[in-house]
């Protein structure tokens, strides 16, 4: 926390400029509150064993998503230290540090990717996943270019600066101009810029072909941020008032980034290869699976709560739509058990989770997650509009509230709580967030679709189908 006030930055949020106090402003006060929480539960002795290791430098404790598996414990551990971290917000925080430390812990693992002639990419990712680690510090990241024109690539846009891109290099570094979608969690440390899973470069895209990183106090670079969804009230907003890890646009204004924080430089087959040929992109998704195994069984817990809570639960369809999320709970975790249990070291030394499953498990989630939403307002229905705020209950008509509010399995009060939860959950502009949030935050499920599509080895299936159809009669 002291870190996040003392370190100038530039975030707009309407037409306040916040330079310094982050964690003081209505906009990040709770969710700073929330990430500190996290890192407090390292510090924790009962939890040291899950979520810390030993350095491999200094012998210290630290961070177990920065931990290089070699092994099935360590696998292990990763998953055991993703969860305690998803667990703590229902999964709804998205972007905890562990999923871009596993970006980067399996990145400098394959440093030799990056390595070219005359430039030392190789010993840079590597000493910066060594700084990230030993600091502990928070990453946000920028995958996409600017929403102006998706019809062309970034070099044909009317102003070839719209999307961040190379403007010049020099003897301290690579100076770059324009801007990058989305970042969430904008009060990072520093900001990592890196291609898209899905969104593939041409020779036209040479200068937008690149990887970085950037402190945020860095001279030029801006941080605009959307409306804030949290709240003051920890009862009328449950998870808004904590969790709204935000979202912002990110302005490079003429931004030095400094020789050893560049990792790929005008260079589009690496951009496109980087995710894949480092399985970055397979540690991503194990954290992200782990996340949203969390969540489904927070939804599960939380609808089972309301459907009971109302005398609902003996309902046949009730019943039947419950169990449609519970299934969701079971498929998640089967899908990271089977990564796991068929994990393989890979060419970088890491021991690596089978990326059938969890690839399989990403581009499932963004059509199961709105569908768990809609489960909630069903059985929710008109009580999750029965949620006045917490000031009622000081007020005359308490006596009012208390009668007509309770439930066959809750008073008022807790009844009211309940369903507020739910409603932040699925149906408050923080709900509307998580719902959008399910459906994109990997990618454009579209195209994972169709990338899923290519990469899948159907030739099996299809030899068994040409082989019926071969078959004689009587066979
Ligand atoms: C809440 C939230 C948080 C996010 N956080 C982050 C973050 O922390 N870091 C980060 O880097 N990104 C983040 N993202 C952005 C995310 O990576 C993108 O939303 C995702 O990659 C899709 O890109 P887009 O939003 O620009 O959609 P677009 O690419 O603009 O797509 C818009 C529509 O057009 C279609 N479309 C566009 N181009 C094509 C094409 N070539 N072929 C087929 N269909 C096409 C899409 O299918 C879609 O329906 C976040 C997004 C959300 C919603």
């Amino acid at each position: 926390m002291a870190r996040l006030d003392s370190t100038p930055r530039e975030i707009w949020y309407g037409n306040e400029r916040i330079t310094r106090d982050v964690s003081k402003h209505k906009a990040f006060s709770g969710v700073a509150r929330s990430v500190a929480a996290l890192y407090d539960m390292q510090s924790r002795e009962d939890l040291a064993e899950v979520m810390t290791y030993a350095s491999p430098k200094t012998g210290d404790p630290v961070g177990a998503s920065f931990l290089q598996p070699k092994s099935p414990a360590d696998l292990a551990k990763r998953r055991a230290m993703m969860k305690a971290w998803a667990d703590y917000s229902g999964g709804v925080l998205g972007r905890t540090a562990d999923y871009l430390n596993s970006s980067i812990m399996a990145m400098a693992a394959a440093a030799d990717f990056f390595g070219r002639e005359g430039q030392d990419f190789a010993g840079n990712i590597v000493s910066y996943y060594e700084y990230v680690r030993e600091n502990d510090l928070l990453l946000t990241h920028t995958l996409i270019n600017p929403q102006t024109n998706r019809a062309v690539g970034p070099s044909k846009q009317a102003d070839p600066f719209t999307a961040a891109r190379v403007l010049e290099k020099n003897s301290e570094g690579v100076v770059v101009r324009g801007a990058r979608m989305l970042a969430t969690l904008p009060m990072a440390d520093e900001i990592i810029v890196f291609p898209s899973t899905v969104v593939r470069s041409g020779q036209d895209d040479m200068p937008y072909s690149i990887a970085f990183a950037s402190p945020v106090s860095a001279k030029g670079l801006k941080f605009i941020c959307r409306e804030s969804f949290t709240s003051s009230s920890t009862f009328d907003h449950p998870l808004a008032s904590r969790f709204d890890e935000q979202d912002a646009v990110v302005v490079f204004d003429d931004v030095l980034v400094p020789w050893d924080r560049v990792f790929i430089l005008e260079d589009p087959e690496k951009a496109n290869k980087v995710n894949e040929a480092t399985d970055a992109i397979v540690f991503m998704a194990h954290q992200a699976t782990v996340r949203e195994s969390s969540k489904a069984e927070f939804v599960a817990g939380l609808v089972s709560l309301v459907a009971e809570t109302i005398g609902a639960d003996q309902f046949p369809h009730v019943q039947e739509k419950i169990s449609e999320i519970l299934l969701t709970v079971e498929a998640m975790k089967a899908f990271l058990n089977s990564s796991e249990a068929n994990a393989k070291t890979n060419r970088w030394g890491l021991f690596t989770p089978d990326y059938g499953p969890i690839n399989s498990a990403r581009n499932l989630w963004p059509r199961v997650a709105p569908s768990l939403a809609v489960v909630v307002k069903q059985i929710g229905a008109s009580g999750l509009m029965a949620i006045p705020p917490e000031e009622i209950l000081d007020s005359e008509a308490r006596v009012d509230v208390d009668k007509y509010y309770q439930a066959k399995l809750a008073d008022a009060k807790e009844r009211i709580r309940l369903f507020k939860l739910a409603w932040d959950l699925v149906g408050s502009s923080f709900g509307g967030r998580q719902e959008l949030y399910e459906r994109f935050f990997f990618g454009d499920p579209v195209r994972m679709a169709s990338a899923y599509y290519s990469w899948y080895d159907k030739e099996p299936y299809k030899q068994r189908v040409r082989d019926f159809l071969q078959r004689k009669d009587g066979e």
